[in-house]
């Protein structure tokens, strides 16, 4: 019988309601059950995969190939487990799904309305999601902030559960407790409000997560105890932390599974945190630096710098760095400024290894090519990733193979020399616009070559990688590059795609067609970014 935990936020958004969502998840594995999680986003599109990662972050890709929000990467990071499409509901999906029944007469000519049709296929997703999982919990993400009009709908859902199956549901809110400079005391105010607006909802919170700078001490416990109806001991301090993976053992300092466990009448199963209390001491400890770069165009929005759309390169670079023994410190380029190449390029000679991750669209492309050129004549180490693969064989192409129009049809329609082309089953799906859900998507196997770098990083012959692109190497080249060096250590059995390409003679020169990033985990750093790591530490 599963129970269904929802979290919601209150207050403010972006304060971390889907590490906050993980780790308890985390919590209650470490105890001994069998969890789930599911993200619901409030949004019209009925994937991540069609947003601007400037909008809304990563977009995280599954291994059936769903587009989701980063959070379920949060997820599977934390839980070392895979999800998919069931895990991910956005107010597009469900209405789609809905009238999709309605256009085939399966609702048998009722009337059909947003509350009872909706919240109704709200619930019976979770349950759907929650029966794959076989999971004892699931928990529910809400997205958005309570007081929301986009967020109502779901939960309205969650209420309609919580009166079904009382025993069964349970509602976290995570608010947020500012100190105003001038005033110099943490206020609960706000916190209040949100409790408030749930309440609105039709819902009671019974564990308030305290997102704060510090600690919440024991006068601002009983206040919102008092003002919001929930225990003292159910207000769980939520501080700033510096690393997000330190967030389930500090919830636990204020013993939030036990608590949620004694709410649902169970006992723990077992307690073991160690692994991660393992990796915390790690992560603590003190360590030489590895300096990455990453060059890339997803930075900025105004005057503030966001790290959310490569999420997962940083959570993979960070985990590869921990297991080298090494303190990651990453630094974002702008691949515009290398445009014009010349001086400012230099400056990539300061970094242990450089990276580009995947990409759409033309905008920074040269700059990205000088950058990886320099890191190939200077013997940086350098990790290539998607478009990061592709801009690799178009610089290699160019400079080596001596072909100088070589480039991608994605960013010349008309290419002379498209070493990198749509994929011709792509090629419908652009000429009819049919962008939604349609690129080469989620896990495809990958038969690695003995004696290469890639072999010996993943120690394997075949592997399966996640994907998310429509253009790929075209194969008319393949022999022009590999004539010059050029070692394709990595094949799609099935269609006979490049999905590795790496160097001899450089202490680190790799691209992949997939998003490795995808399937790194804390406790089990990916193999390549281990492998890149190391090789940067060697610099
Ligand atoms: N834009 C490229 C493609 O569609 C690369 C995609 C990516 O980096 N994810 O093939």
């Amino acid at each position: 019988m599963t129970r269904f935990i929802f979290v919601a936020g209150g207050v403010i958004s972006g304060v971390g309601k889907g590490v906050a969502t993980a780790s308890i998840a985390k919590i209650l594995q470490s105890k001994g059950f069998r969890v789930s999680a599911a993200k619901i986003d409030p949004y019209v599109n009925v994937d991540a995969g069609t947003l601007n990662p400037l909008e809304h972050g990563e977009v995280f890709v599954t291994s059936d190939g769903t587009e989701c929000d980063q959070d379920v990467g949060n997820y599977e990071r934390f839980l070392d487990q895979e999800f998919s499409t069931v895990n991910y509901l956005t107010t597009g999906r469900v209405y789609q799904a809905v009238i999709n029944r309605e256009r085939n007469l399966e609702y048998d000519g009722k009337t059909v309305e947003v509350v009872f049709h909706i919240s109704e296929e709200v619930i019976l997703r979770l349950e759907k999601a929650a029966k794959k999982d076989k999971a004892d919990f699931i928990l529910v993400e809400v997205g958005g902030t309570v007081g929301d009009y986009q967020n109502l709908l779901f939960l309205e859902a969650a209420r309609m559960m919580k009166h079904r199956m009382s025993d069964r549901v349970l509602f976290v809110l995570v608010t947020y407790l500012p100190v105003p400079e001038n005033v110099g005391e943490m206020k609960t105010k706000p916190t209040q409000h949100a409790v408030r607006a749930l309440n609105a909802a039709g819902i009671q919170p019974d564990i308030i997560l305290a997102r704060a700078k510090a600690p919440v001490d024991k006068p601002r416990k009983r206040k919102i105890s008092d003002f919001c109806n929930v225990d003292e001991q159910d207000v769980i301090s939520a501080p700033d932390v510096e690393s997000i993976y330190e967030i389930p053992l500090n919830f636990e300092k204020d013993n939030l599974g036990d608590r949620i466990l004694k709410k649902f009448g169970l006992k723990p199963r077992r307690k073991d945190l160690r692994e991660w209390q393992k990796l915390l001491r790690k992560i603590r400890a003190h360590k030489k630096l590895v300096r990455v770069g990453i060059v890339g165009k997803y930075f900025s929005i105004g005057d503030f710098t966001l790290m959310d759309s490569y999420i997962s390169v940083i959570e993979s670079i960070k985990h590869a760095a921990w297991a080298n023994n090494r303190e990651p410190q990453i630094t974002w380029l702008s691949a515009e400024k290398y445009t014009e190449g010349g001086k400012t390029l230099a400056e990539l000679k300061e970094f242990d290894g450089i990276i580009v991750p995947g990409g759409f669209g033309t905008r920074g492309i040269e700059g990205k090519i000088k950058a990886i050129q320099f890191c190939r004549e200077k013997k940086i180490p350098y990790l290539g990733l998607c478009l990061g693969l592709q801009l690799a064989l178009i610089e290699f192409a160019r400079n080596v193979c001596g072909l100088k129009d070589a480039t991608s049809r994605e960013f010349v329609k008309d290419a002379k020399t498209p070493v990198i082309d749509v994929m011709p089953d792509q090629k419908v799906l652009l000429e009819e616009k049919r962008y939604g859900g349609t690129m080469r998507l989620g896990s495809y196997p990958c038969r690695i070559k003995k004696g290469t770098l890639a072999y010996a990083a993943y120690g394997s012959g075949n592997i399966s990688e996640r994907h998310r692109h429509r253009y790929e190497l075209n194969n008319e080249y393949r022999e022009a590059l590999q004539s010059k060096g050029m070692v394709f250590s990595g094949v799609n059995p099935d269609r006979d795609l490049v999905e590795i390409a790496e160097l001899k003679e450089h202490p680190f020169f790799l691209g992949t067609q997939f998003h490795p990033e995808f399937k790194s985990r804390p406790l089990r750093p990916h193999p390549l970014f281990r492998a890149f790591i190391k090789a940067s530490c060697k610099t």
